[in-house]
């Protein structure tokens, strides 16, 4: 397998999304690698979406979020078209034929199992299509071994499901095989030889600047400069008040930066400093690090002038930090972690 990979296992609440994460990790940890969880859910009861996120390394993982996705597991329709353009062109995405129909091609290598169908046949409930679904993946990608993900179903489902379960690992996995012959023989590096022969460049020390997150731009008043570009046709999120920062901001979202609307919210405001000087227009742009106190102590190094010499916390809980103009050539640099 890869020296890094990320993984998102996606679906509704009740299909058992986050246990299924949870047993890939421990899968991972047997198998000698560090690992990063995170999920994140919407309210089980109405069947709200569920979604987890597993970083499998062989060294140190220094950022914690799953951004570009190798391994896409996707159980149901939403998550299917929601996270399908997150997913490296090298990537690959499983999906649940039952439950997602693909509407149009993409340009993702991407296979359909019918894991909720095989469920219902074999063990009269849906309950374990999660665990056919994931030892599905585990065979054809190689991302664990299949005797660590024994291991880990054995250890994190309820010994009086653990039978049922390492059924279902087996049925997951003969349905792999039978993909893997239908894909043109027993070899799977014909299916999967795109995945192994990536190569993340991994930033260990934080430093390299990542994107350009955002660009601030100061406005007069924001709830006019929403209304003009969601006219242009972009998607803003929610007006966040910094009261620390006395301004109020919104972010205008374009693919993976944004623009982040700036209005003062007090006369003492930078902000309401910049318009009285200048009038609304670009403030300042931001560069996204992987460390950010890291990056803070390069510049230094380096005699570049920092207004702030610890990072802050800006919109949305980001790290930030200025740069002083004067060591810039005149443009306000901000610096970020995510
Ligand atoms: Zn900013």
């Amino acid at each position: 397998m890869d020296e890094h990979i990320q993984v998102r296992i996606s679906g509704t609440g009740g299909q058992g999304i986050i246990l299924a994460g949870i047993i890939l990790s421990e899968s991972a940890m047997y198998d000698g690698k560090e690992v990063v969880q995170s999920q994140s859910y919407g309210p089980e009861s109405r069947g709200g979406y569920s979604r987890t996120d597993i970083i499998i390394s062989k060294e140190t993982i220094y950022n914690p979020r799953a951004e570009v996705l190798d391994i896409f597991l996707a159980l149901s329709q939403e998550a299917y078209d929601k996270y399908w353009k997150n997913v490296n062109e090298n990537g690959i995405i499983i999906f649940d034929s039952n439950k997602v129909i693909q509407n149009k091609p993409i340009p993702i290598q991407n296979y359909g199992l019918p894991f909720t169908e095989t469920a219902m046949e074999n063990f009269d409930t849906e309950l374990v299509a999660n665990i056919i679904a994931l030892a599905a993946l585990c065979y054809l990608t190689n991302t664990v071994k299949i005797s660590s993900l024994k291991k880990a179903i054995t250890a994190k489902v309820k010994p009086q499901f653990n039978e049922i379960n390492l059924k279902a690992l087996n049925i997951g996995i003969n349905m792999a095989k039978e993909l893997e012959l239908q894909e043109g023989g027993t070899s799977k590096d014909k299916i999967w030889h795109k995945l192994s022969d990536k190569k993340v460049p991994t930033d260990k020390s934080g430093l390299k600047f990542q994107k350009i997150s955002h660009i601030g731009i100061a406005v007069e008043n924001i709830q006019e400069a929403i209304g003009l570009y969601s006219l242009l046709g972009f998607e803003i999120s929610n007006i966040e008040e910094l009261k620390e920062w006395k301004i109020k901001t919104a972010f205008v979202h374009i693919g993976e930066s944004s623009l982040e609307l700036i209005q003062p919210t007090h006369k003492d405001s930078t902000i309401q400093k910049f318009l009285d000087k200048r009038g609304p227009g670009i403030h300042h742009i931001a560069f996204e690090v992987g460390d950010i106190e890291a990056k803070i102590k390069d510049l230094q190094a380096k005699d570049i002038i920092l207004i702030d010499k610890k990072p802050r916390i800006g919109a949305g809980g980001t790290k930030v930090a200025f740069l002083h103009p004067k060591s810039t050539e005149g443009v306000l640099i901000e610096i970020c972690q995510h």
